[in-house]
């Protein structure tokens, strides 16, 4: 055995090799180290305190799975090695294969993906200055490309794809991309001496997947290290599936500009799907908005979020489809009651084509297809043009006839029980089933004929797994029993026979079982392969049922939440809000929620500083902003009186306390690796949402750091930005650059309280809001005047005797006027300016007074 066990070992260096003994899947040696702490299994040994004391550790076999899920939770492959023949009629060693390998980047199994979440493969080449990355999800069929330019814009969209596993060819990836791998953590597989690469060129695995002639068609050059990539990533997903993929058809050449761009810092920031506190749901975007109806359109919803639109056009067509399922309440609740029926069939394909669907999964495919002309006929009664796209789909009559002829009603769970394959289908399966069906009714009639024939009363036939149908008689009644019953068993009570008729009978019901089982399983193969025969027509008809599904949630969306239409426009343009709306919060109960208003543009109002209290709602309407240009470029209705939006490349977000001391940086070393990442990234299309910058250091540290990054924001970058910030001396910046204004969180003195407005109003906050606060919190009034006094002081040291913000001194950014610049010539030279221009003989008394006090004053 342990030999066996070492030669699959070797074949599978690097995973965690499980194998199957009796009812349980043992690990050994390294492996067992390994996993048992993951497991949280006992780590035993065999051979115990010999010199061949071997580590161990064990799973029950009917448990594997949700071992397995932790496993590759922990980012290892697995490889399984079962028995590959009934351990009943083997003679010797049963014998054992490995039946898949199981990778993070490759699962398929519906028990090991995390819910609607995306586990992507990604597989990289690279040539020169150039490379690609081939990103497959087994469980899907999705498959697509990207080519990069640079090893930064590799290393930016696998920080956004987020794939489960990297796949590092054989003669290596450029050094910093290795790096990034390896710092990153995701479960990186090298295919050194191409072990799972089939024999052909890349090209051509990518050609006979596709079933195309030539990749030109789709864009794609033989050569390039796209199809190098895409081709690693199909030999990989073949070979650790022991299947052909048949469900993956497609492959797209996805540009990173179609989308917006969502690094994981934002999507965590913004808890487009997990909130921060527990990485549960709740509070989550997705549970405002998510009422699909069906596990496909979730994922559609997720991706639609997860990666919005970037083209004004494509987003109105989302749009159109949506108004208009929001004006047809009626089709909108038919459309959804129609889809919850519907069922997986991406999924589901897959499934077949790993072999792994069960008999009820038929079924339920069955199910939803039949389904698909009703679906169909709403499709018809609509007239947006996403609508008309999706009822061009194939409704896939052939297969949903066979399945429904061929099935069951109900299908048997397991095909190794029979009751699978329907009545009428084949004549000969017919025939053994009412064999076997009638010979047990026979056997079980032929007691009343034995208790007649011996006149033993208690006579009895049973049966057990052991010896098959029997014949039971009480010890009273021993002397009946004739001589033709052969004795099988003694009992403490009675006697256990057999007779050469029953075990005939009995023979004959084996038999028609078996061919029944045969038969059925025969038909039901036959089946799937109709199945993945139609997968191109199925994988088309997920994805169109899931757009449906996802449109038609947008529109139950927006009617529940009172959510409107925004208009997308170019990239660029400004994004004007009224009265918006943070989705989650307003939901969230509490206080009644105060709408508010946006307006940025790359004009006026670039750049925002918003200040205000703590607890005033900076970062709320911060989020809010964020969220309903989100939305809108997901083709959603937004909760807002109005909403102009010019389509964004990417939302940025820096947001304080994201503290990630488990991975050992530093609150503000995490702070400014994202702001870094800012400002390397953002474009003037882009929106950035800053909440707070630089308080994870001194004072002066931070609000240095923040001032110069407000400049360059301005000044180089020139996204949209939001800025919340505690620093009051940044709100000078609105004085010295044009692109930058004040907003502010109001608030009131109520008796003896501050009353939060939750108002976004122009301004910046009362400086000395805190001192107001003390006040009323009763502080002694002596200490209030003196802090007043103190702050004067500081206030007077913020400025230089021109007026200009001590903060700001050095080299003035490109865009100061001439005449701005005068404001920073000495003050001597300004009062003789001013001095030089003075009308004397036109100067009242009082006035040259004045004039002489401020003149004194700036001195
Ligand atoms: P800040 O970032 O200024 O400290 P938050 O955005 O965290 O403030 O908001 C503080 C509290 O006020 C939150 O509990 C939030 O629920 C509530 N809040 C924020 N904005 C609004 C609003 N527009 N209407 C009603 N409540 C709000």
């Amino acid at each position: 055995m342990l030999r066996h066990y070492l030669e699959v070992k070797a074949e599978h260096p690097d995973a965690v090799l499980i194998y199957r003994m009796g009812d349980f899947f043992e690990m050994f040696f390294e492996d067992a180290v390994r996993a048992a702490p993951i497991l949280e299994v006992t780590l035993t040994a065999r051979h115990k305190g010999t010199a061949n004391e071997t580590p161990m550790c064990g799973v029950p076999h009917h448990a594997v799975n949700s071992y397995l899920g932790k496993l590759l939770k922990a980012g290892l492959k697995v490889a399984i090695c079962d028995q590959v023949e009934d351990p009943a009629e083997a003679k010797g060693l049963v014998k054992r294969e490995v039946t898949r390998v199981v990778t993070p980047g490759t699962v398929s199994d519906p028990d090991l993906l995390e819910g609607k979440e995306e586990h992507l493969l990604a597989s990289l080449a690279w040539r020169g200055e150039e490379g690609a990355g081939a990103f497959l999800e087994v469980s899907t069929g999705r498959f697509f490309v990207r080519r990069w330019r640079s090893v930064e814009e590799g290393i930016d969209d696998l920080r956004v794809l987020s794939p489960r596993e990297v796949l590092v060819p054989d003669d290596g990836l450029p050094a910093g991309l290795e790096a990034w791998i390896e710092r990153s953590e995701v479960c990186a597989t090298s295919l050194e001496g191409e072990r799972y690469l089939a024999a052909g060129s890349a090209a051509e695995e990518v050609r006979r997947q596709l079933g195309v002639a030539t990749l030109k068609g789709l864009g794609l050059d033989d050569g390039e290290p796209a199809v190098e990539a895409a081709g690693a990533a199909l030999a990989y997903g073949r070979a650790t599936q022991h299947s052909e993929l048949e469900h993956v058809r497609q492959l797209s050449v996805s540009r990173r500009a179609d989308a917006m761009i969502l690094d994981p810092t934002t999507v965590a920031n913004l808890e487009l799907f997990r909130n921060q506190r527990q990485g549960g749901r709740r509070g989550t975007l997705l549970s405002v908005v998510d009422r699909t109806v069906t596990a496909t359109g979730g994922r559609r919803l997720r991706e639609w979020l997860r990666r919005p639109l970037r083209d004004p056009e494509e987003i109105a067509d989302r749009l159109d489809a949506v108004a208009e399922l929001v004006e047809k309440a009626r089709c909108r609740d038919r459309l959804r009651e129609l889809l919850g029926g519907v069922g997986d069939p991406e999924r589901l394909l897959s499934r077949a084509v790993l072999g792994t669907i069960s008999p009820r999964e038929a079924a339920a495919l069955r199910d939803g297809l039949t389904l698909l002309p009703e679906i169909l006929a709403e499709l018809a009664d609509l007239s947006a043009s996403r609508f008309a796209v999706l009822g061009r789909i194939d409704p896939l009559h052939d297969l949903a006839e066979r399945l429904r002829s061929t099935l069951e009603e109900e299908p048997a769970a397991q095909l190794q029980r029979g009751g699978v394959i329907a009545e009428g289908v084949d004549e000969e399966l017919d025939r053994a089933r009412s064999l076997a069906r009638d010979s047990k009714r026979h056997i079980l009639g032929m007691e009343t004929a034995e208790r007649e024939a011996t006149g033993i009363p208690s006579l009895k036939i049973r049966f057990n797994k052991v010896f098959g149908y029997y014949l039971e008689v009480t010890k009273a009644h021993q002397d009946r029993v004739p001589e033709h019953y052969v004795r099988k068993q003694t009992l403490v009570n009675a006697e256990r026979y057999v007779t050469d008729g029953i075990k005939e009978l009995e023979e004959r019901i084996l038999d028609a079982e078996q061919r029944q089982i045969a038969l059925e399983e025969e038909h039901f193969v036959a089946l799937v392969a109709q199945i993945v025969a139609a997968g191109e027509g199925l994988t088309e008809l997920g994805a169109a049922l899931g757009e449906l599904d996802a449109l038609a949630n947008f529109a139950e969306i927006a009617v529940r939440h009172d959510y409107r239409r925004p208009r997308v426009t170019g990239p660029g343009h400004p994004i004007v809000i009224r009265e918006g709306r943070h989705p989650v919060v307003e939901r969230a109960g509490g206080d009644r929620f105060v709408p508010n208003d946006c307006t940025l543009d790359g004009e006026g109002a670039q750049v925002v500083l918003l200040t205000g209290p703590n607890m005033g709602g900076k970062s709320t309407y911060l989020r809010q902003v964020a969220l309903i240009v989100l939305l809108a470029q997901a083709g959603s209705f937004v909760p807002a009186r109005s909403a102009e939006i010019g389509a964004v490349d990417r939302i940025f977000t820096r947001v304080g306390a994201s503290d990630d001391l488990s991975r050992g940086e530093s609150t503000f070393m995490v702070e400014m690796i994202e702001t870094a990442n800012i400002l390397h990234h953002a474009t003037g299309e882009s929106l950035v949402i800053l909440d707070e910058v630089g308080r994870g250091t001194s004072t002066f540290d931070g609000l240095s750091l923040a001032w110069a990054i407000v400049e360059r924001l301005h000044e180089e970058r020139r996204p949209l930005t939001l800025f919340a910030t505690h620093y009051h001396e940044l709100t000078e910046l609105a004085s010295l650059l044009p692109r930058v204004v004040n907003r502010t969180l109001a608030v009131k003195e109520w008796e003896d309280k501050i009353v939060f407005l939750r108002r976004v109003v122009d301004g910046a906050a009362d400086k000395s809001y805190g001192l107001h606060v003390a006040r009323l919190a009763g502080v002694p009034s002596a200490v209030i005047d003196r802090a007043r006094e103190i702050l004067g002081n500081l206030e007077e040291q913020e400025y230089d005797l021109t007026g200009k913000p001590r903060l700001a001194r050095g080299d003035l950014p490109d865009s100061a006027t001439p005449d701005q610049l005068r404001l920073f010539a000495p003050a001597e030279e300004v009062i003789a300016g001013i001095v030089r221009e003075l009308d004397v003989e036109r100067l009242t008394p009082v006035a040259a007074l004045n004039l002489l006090y401020s003149l004194k004053k700036r001195l």
